[in-house]
């Protein structure tokens, strides 16, 4: 809590828990967590994550840290198998179906991190036959990545954009994504992207972009923010997860080990996502 600077004010108390899966006669289903007001621009667009009047379980409204939770006006979308291998379909999956969306079969990517939503969108790029490189700094975490597919992994212990030119220098990037978005991985991001590259920025770490103007304009850069995705985004990866061609990694915990679960994943232990099941 906290931690955020701009447009999120999360009013206490609250209950946490914003990936959600809900079970109903043996069947699960992802909550798709942006109620919109349905009318404005974004909305229509299906982009509700950016309508002025959003709604989110977990930030604004109780969320999925419970035995019960309220979804009343939330899409909701079938999923079959597992609900907890599937729950982490509920944001991390949309985030990186977003986060990779109209990356074109042979394009050079650099993936930024190692959490749950990199490891989905190595798996998504894979499929779509991009050439994939990651940067992480946690082995363990770089070697599950290779096996799901990660051309290169580059280990860095310091600055990404250093330890990625370090192995790439005449070799730049066409998209870039960063699932990070600390200071370690914005600096000099910029500079490893090719004439009309993109940088894609998903994680929220706070850091800041500092990107020299002309070479923006003469090499005719994009820069974008990824926030979540839309609903036919959530649908269209859950299609791909009952395929079989996804894993999810999830961990489940009980709700009462739900400290536990934090505390692993802030000391870098857990590989995925853990998820919380109530009971025990
Ligand atoms: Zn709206």
């Amino acid at each position: 809590m906290g931690e955020w600077t701009w447009d999120l004010s999360l009013k206490l108390p609250l209950v946490l828990g914003h990936e959600i899966s809900v079970v109903n006669e043996d069947k699960t289903y992802l909550v798709y967590n942006a109620r919109g007001c349905g009318l404005c621009k974004q909305c229509r667009r299906g982009e509700n994550q950016f309508c002025e009047k959003l709604n989110v379980l977990g930030v604004n409204m109780n969320g999925g840290f419970a035995e019960y939770v309220d979804v009343t006006g939330f899409p909701l979308v079938p999923v079959k198998g597992n609900p907890i291998d599937a729950t982490p379909l509920a944001d991390a999956g949309v985030t990186a179906m977003n986060s990779v969306d109209g990356i074109e079969q042979g394009s050079k990517v650099a993936v930024l991190g190692t959490g749950e939503v990199a490891m989905i969108s190595i798996q998504l790029l894979r499929n779509e036959g991009a050439e994939v490189w990651v940067v992480g700094r946690n082995q363990a975490k770089l070697r599950k990545a290779k096996e799901l597919g990660a051309d290169e992994i580059v280990y860095t212990g310091g600055e990404y954009s250093t330890d990625l030119s370090a192995f790439a220098t005449s070799n730049k990037f066409d998209v870039i994504i960063d699932y990070v978005g600390s200071q370690y991985t914005l600096r000099d991001l910029p500079w490893l992207l090719r004439r009309t590259g993109e940088l894609r920025v998903v994680g929220e770490f706070g850091g800041e972009l500092t990107l020299p103007e002309q070479l923006l304009v003469l090499r005719g850069l994009k820069v974008r923010g990824i926030l979540y995705g839309s609903l036919e985004q959530m649908k269209r990866v859950v299609r791909l997860y009952e395929t079989g061609k996804l894993k999810t990694l999830a961990l489940p915990y009980s709700i009462k080990e739900i400290n536990s679960a934090i505390i692993d994943l802030i000391q870098g232990r857990v590989i995925g996502r853990p998820v919380i099941y109530p009971g025990s």
